[in-house]
């Protein structure tokens, strides 16, 4: 048999999937995004082409989309629709965030999921992939009404889960107010304290010291890894962060400790800039305890100024975290960014750079690191949660960081050292893409082909 070359491969497998996943914008963009930097990954191992790694890794193990029928405040009935992607378990069982929000359907979801195989891997922790939500939007719900979709959720996510199969966490909409109604209506049915079930739980009852910080905290750990080694810093620079949620407000938090400047803050409305630094006490107060809108930050805070319109990438930076959602920085903001001197772009969410942007970045020597290496630190903190759980240990919060940023480094090094051995130094998303790669097409091939 003769082998195809790797780039008719690659066009093979991106065709099979465009056919497949007709209309599925955001899971195209990110297969894509990997397959259009295997190239020199294949022609080292044609064995991976041979033994259809590709053609099987971008096609989910397993999908369940079910009802969620739950009654609202004024006794109505509601219904939405959940979901669960089990994309990939070669490297350990399936682990990955719920996203509560408008916006998810099955592309956002198996994008999420595909990102997660070489997020996973990149984390040297053993865990395989998944992804899971529903379009279910908590803005202005009732904390009974987010309850009691949450059991109802979770009385049909049940029959999917367990902490040796599938290990769901949180994602945007989801943090640890979600994550306890679900863990507890999981124990309700189950007659079972299987703590391992769901990460990021309360560090009362089971959660990792660190979890909650842990994703916008090893973002930051990534971006210090790759200024070093370009012989920059943080100190002394200013950062702009877009979103004022979980992931946006640790990031923030780290880059302050580490001497950085943080001035913005945004949400779906608008975005706040904070020339004196952002006031961390008041963000967390505004945005975690009120589920109040950003703008009543500036409504707080003198040195602050409410913006609607336009976004936080025409503030000018060094350092930027896009810590929102997918999508938000476009080619146009990127030039706009280039213009102003920024010098790295971080993703602390999923897929937040377009494709062009990224281009842009990458054509500028700016320092562009992905999201499925820089926002790996949750996913991580996850699997030490899991670990925990297990050895019913807890350990504190120095260890726990300590081990984060370690994780972060290694993350970092088998990064960029794959960038060099597969011919482009520097340049992260091919890094992530081809070291992730790497180890799960080897386990596949181990395990034959299932
Ligand atoms: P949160 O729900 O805590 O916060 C999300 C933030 O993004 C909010 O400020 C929200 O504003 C804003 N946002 C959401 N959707 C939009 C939109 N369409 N346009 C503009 N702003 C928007 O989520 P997280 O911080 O947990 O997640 C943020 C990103 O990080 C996501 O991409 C997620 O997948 C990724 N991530 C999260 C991890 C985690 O551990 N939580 C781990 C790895 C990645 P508003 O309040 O107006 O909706």
């Amino acid at each position: 048999m003769t082998l195809p070359t790797p780039e008719t491969h690659l066009r093979d497998v991106t065709r099979i999937v465009e056919h497949r996943s007709t209309g599925e914008q955001e899971f195209l963009q990110s297969v894509r995004e990997v397959l259009d930097t295997l190239g020199p990954v294949l022609a080292e191992h044609p064995e991976f082409i041979e033994a259809g790694i590709l053609d099987r890794l971008v096609e989910p193990e397993r999908q369940v989309i079910f009802r969620v029928p739950w009654t609202d405040d004024q006794n109505r009935v509601q219904v939405n629709r959940g979901m669960r992607v089990q994309f990939n378990s070669v490297l350990g069982p399936y682990k990955g965030g719920l996203r509560f929000h408008p916006t998810v359907n099955l592309s956002v979801i198996k994008f999420l999921g595909f990102e997660q195989i070489f997020k996973n891997a990149l984390t040297s922790q053993r865990i395989g992939a998944g992804k899971g939500g529903s379009d279910f939007d908590p803005a202005g719900k009732s904390a009974s009404e987010v309850m009691r979709f949450c059991q109802s959720f979770m009385t049909e996510l049940v029959h999917h889960i367990g902490e040796d199969t599938d290990i769901p966490a949180g994602d945007i909409g989801v943090g640890s107010r979600e994550i306890g109604y679900l863990f507890g209506q999981y124990r309700r049915i189950t007659q079972r304290y299987e703590a391992g079930v769901l990460t990021g739980k309360g560090v009362g009852w089971g959660g990792a010291e660190v979890r909650t910080e842990a994703t916008g905290y090893g973002a930051v750990f990534f971006a210090q890894e790759m200024l070093a080694r370009a012989g920059q810093g943080i100190e002394g620079r200013r950062a702009v962060v877009s979103g004022s949620g979980n992931v946006a407000t640790y990031a923030i938090e780290k880059v302050q400790q580490l001497g950085g400047k943080a001035i913005t803050a945004s949400d779906s409305s608008g975005y706040i800039v904070d020339e004196a630094g952002i006031d961390l006490e008041l963000l967390k107060q505004v945005k975690g305890v009120e589920r109040a809108r950003i703008s009543e930050y500036a409504e707080r805070r003198q040195s602050a100024r409410y913006v609607t319109g336009g976004s936080v990438w025409d503030v000018p930076a060094e350092l930027a975290f896009p810590c929102a959602t997918q999508n938000e920085l476009t080619d146009v903001h990127a030039k706009t960014m280039i213009a102003n001197g920024v010098r790295a772009v971080t993703e602390g969410a999923n897929m937040p750079t377009t494709p062009e942007a990224v281009e842009l970045f990458q054509e500028a020597g700016v320092l562009f690191a992905p999201g499925k290496a820089a926002n790996a630190g949750g996913v991580a903190t996850s699997a030490l949660e899991m670990s925990q759980n297990a050895a019913r240990s807890r350990w504190d919060r120095d260890k726990s960081e300590s081990r984060l940023h370690g994780i972060m480094r290694d993350v970092h090094e088998s990064t960029f050292d794959a960038s060099e051995r597969y011919g482009r130094p520097g340049d992260y998303v091919l890094g992530a893409n081809s070291a992730a790669f790497v180890t799960v097409a080897q386990a596949m091939l181990a395990q034959g082909v299932i």
